[in-house]
């Protein structure tokens, strides 16, 4: 049976506004922020299996956490009101109250127990001391004065009440969301379903790797880097493989992946030269729009529908598609997936480098981070792919002129943020 989805975008989902010419890095996320929504259904699963996974509603708490007082040391506990002024001596009670076997009955005014870290605070205590501060006779303890009211217990409910809401709608399940899901009785969590990836290299220059590559081909390098890319995402990946520079082989291509998948990942000919044929085709759907983004390494982007599923046209080059996949895609596949809206977090490191960067277009340098400064690939080629494996984030130049020297700060975007 197949699970009910939400409708289709609309084909002109991706149209840009009449007259549009190189849209600036900002505008264009804007524009994919506001039309993409998510395309995916939904599921419940299992606590264990929910790791990475999109959730699709918001949680809320079964149980308090703690679920009651409970004592946070190892100790002996009593009503803080019934102590008299100056050092104390108390006479022990029988018994003593332990993590999940709690002590039954009343500790009367003017007595203490023996209390365990985790067991339930009993009837008539509410202060706890820490056993290395008493001194333990036969029957009972002595400790000096001074103790706070309360000291050493944790409230109920004081991390979280029964019934607050501990997760919202859209969030990327980490381990820790597990265990506060677990820890407030909640065992499965509504999720949306993976997202599935279509990839598709395409050029009649492009060999499998491992393959004999004649003079004037080449490996493709995208592929294996896109769908190791959506698989660290999170997402399905339906791997469509080389597809020729053939305008049928490509449409066949294109169909399959719109029926397997929720999203299409094509690299190369997206420009508008004779072999461009992924811009040709979805022009010729009527669902095309060549995204000219101020960006470097950048080149168009071609976004389009293809029988109703968003087509991400990304640049041939490696590095491109990579910068590519990384700013625009990968918020807008989150979006697809469910989950939030995801800029990269970066933060202002001093530079290692020095640049003089022309106005009127964004620029994303290979970077890491050594000694506390931001340092870029030595070579700013769009074709090196050494630097995008050297590389360990991205410095962001804004679209307008800048001066960089040793020193100046810039924002640098570790690839990890985005991941
Ligand atoms: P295109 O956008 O098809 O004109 O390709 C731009 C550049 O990227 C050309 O030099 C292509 O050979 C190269 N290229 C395209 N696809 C790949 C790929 N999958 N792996 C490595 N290089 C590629
Ligand atoms: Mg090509």
């Amino acid at each position: 049976m197949s699970r009910l989805r939400p409708p289709p975008l609309r084909d002109d989902c991706f149209a840009l506004p009449a007259g549009a010419d190189w849209t600036p890095v900002n505008d264009a996320l804007d524009m994919l922020r506001a039309r993409l929504r998510p395309a995916v259904g939904r599921d419940t699963v299992p606590l264990t299996n929910a790791l990475g996974r999109v959730l699709a509603a918001p949680v809320t708490a079964r149980r308090s956490n703690p679920p009651e007082a409970n004592s946070a040391v190892d100790g002996y506990g009593f009503a803080h009101a019934f102590l008299g002024s100056g050092d104390q001596i108390l006479p022990l009670v029988a018994g003593r109250s332990a993590a999940g076997v709690p002590l039954g009955s009343i500790v009367p005014p003017g007595h203490a127990v023996r209390i365990l870290t985790g067991a339930a605070v009993p009837e008539g205590v509410d202060t706890v001391i820490l056993q290395e501060d008493v001194t333990l006779g036969e029957d009972k303890i002595a400790f000096r004065a001074g103790i706070k009211p309360g000291a050493n217990t944790r409230r109920a409910g004081e991390d979280v009440e029964q019934g607050q809401s501990i997760l919202q709608s859209g969030r990327i399940l980490t381990p820790a969301d597990l265990a506060l899901a677990a820890a407030v009785g909640v065992s499965e969590l509504p999720v949306f379903d993976r997202l599935r990836v279509a990839v598709i290299s395409t050029g009649d220059e492009l060999v499998e790797p491992g393959d004999s590559a004649q003079p004037g081909q080449i490996y493709d390098a995208n592929r294996p880097m896109l769908t190791a890319l959506s698989a660290q995402f999170g997402y399905d990946v339906v791997d469509l493989g080389r597809i020729p520079d053939d305008r049928d082989a490509l449409r066949h291509a294109l169909d399959q992946a719109a029926e397997q998948a929720d999203i299409i990942l094509t690299s190369g000919g997206v420009s508008s030269g004779d072999e461009d044929h992924v811009s040709a085709l979805l022009n010729e759907a009527g669902a095309m729009a060549e995204w000219r983004i101020a960006l470097k390494p950048g080149r168009p982007l071609a976004l389009g529908m293809w029988n109703g599923t968003p087509v991400f046209g990304l640049p041939g080059n490696p590095v491109a598609a990579l910068v590519c996949t990384l700013i625009f895609a990968r918020p807008a596949m989150a979006l697809l997936a469910g989950s939030d809206w995801c800029a990269p977090q970066g933060f202002m490191l001093p530079a290692a480098f020095a640049k003089a960067k022309k106005p009127g277009r964004r620029e994303y340098l290979r970077a890491r981070v050594r000694d506390g400064q931001a340092e870029v690939f030595k070579s700013e080629g769009s074709g090196r792919i050494s630097g995008l494996s050297w590389a360990e984030g991205l410095v962001e130049l804004p679209d307008g002129a800048a001066t960089i020297t040793p020193g100046t700060p810039v924002r640098y975007i570790p690839f990890a943020s985005i991941l």
